[in-house]
């Protein structure tokens, strides 16, 4: 449900702590979710900039901690952002920028920074229905492909992103950074190879896989009689065959010159907008 950061109630005074200190314990664990053994221990993850915190407090999700630098003192959103983060029970620092730096290893950092829980959707709760665009990436690697193709998922209407096999996190800094904010509104799943099979048999959409030795050519596709799946393979060896063998079609996109293929972002934002351009001619107002 939709969650209105303007509705929450005024900031209570003693409820904002102030650290300088790296060495801070509250810090030293913030600062330890750039490593993923800790953000999965943790089930959260780290979002940055004021508008990215305000969009994930209005779509709903979980705000552990809200940290600030002393520079956005009295702002009036940020004051709105942590009225709402001390009302859902989380924490609220003012940091120095030094602290704020060090969080997020960069040296002109946001001056806002979000710890949020991680939401994953179960494979079964994935129940395609006629309109629907999936993506499933096949052991993804490249936190900055990731992030780009749940970016172009949310702009292109997809579903989903499903992760197949051991992907990276999308729920890095760099994943989430290169998300530009579309990892709060793009459901994640994510499951082994063997899981993604037995899935795709009973969820009556159909597996477009691309291979670069693709059967047909991705324009001669009928992306609307049923839900879509977009298979994609990984960056350095494509689709293995157990995945493509198994998809209800093999595309390419026919490409010239002398490149081998298309980076795995770029693939996905072709084959994304192909599949949802069938949806949206159907339904002219769109
Ligand atoms: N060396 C890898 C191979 O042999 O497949 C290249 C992988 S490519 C960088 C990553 C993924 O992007 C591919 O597995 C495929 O899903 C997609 N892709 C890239 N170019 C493509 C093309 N021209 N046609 C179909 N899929 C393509």
């Amino acid at each position: 449900m939709t969650d209105d950061i303007r509705n929450a109630g005024p900031r209570r005074v003693g409820q904002v702590k102030e650290i300088t200190s790296l060495a801070n314990p509250i810090i030293k664990d913030i600062k330890a979710l750039s490593n993923k053994k800790d953000r999965e221990e943790t089930g959260t993850f780290m979002a940055e900039g004021l508008k990215l915190v305000i969009d994930a407090l209005e779509l709903g999700w979980n705000i552990r901690t809200l940290v600030y630098s002393k520079a956005a003192k009295g702002k009036p959103l940020v004051e709105q952002v942590a009225a709402k983060t001390v009302a859902k029970g989380g924490l609220v620092l003012e940091v120095s920028e030094k602290v704020l730096s060090a969080i997020t290893r960069r040296d002109n950092p946001q001056m806002v920074v979000g710890i949020f829980e991680q939401r994953w959707k179960p494979l079964a709760d994935l129940k395609p229905g006629r309109d629907d665009t999936f993506v499933a990436l096949d052991r993804v690697r490249d936190p900055g492909n990731l992030g780009t193709i749940i970016r172009t998922a949310d702009a292109a209407g997809a579903s989903g992103v499903i992760l197949v096999g051991e992907c990276t996190d999308p729920f890095s800094l760099e994943t989430v950074r290169a998300t530009m904010g579309s990892v709060f509104a793009v459901p994640v799943v994510r499951c082994t190879a063997e899981d993604f099979l037995a899935w795709q048999k009973k969820s009556g959409a159909q597996v477009v896989a691309t291979h670069l030795a693709g059967a047909v050519d991705y324009r001669m596709v009928d992306y609307a009689k049923k839900p879509v799946v977009l298979l994609m393979g990984n960056e350095q060896s494509g689709l293995p065959e157990n995945l493509a063998g198994a998809a209800d079609r093999t595309v390419r996109i026919p490409q010239q010159g002398r490149a081998d293929s298309l980076n795995l972002a770029v693939a996905t934002a072709v084959m994304l907008f192909e599949a949802r351009r069938h949806l949206l001619s159907l339904d002219g107002a769109k």
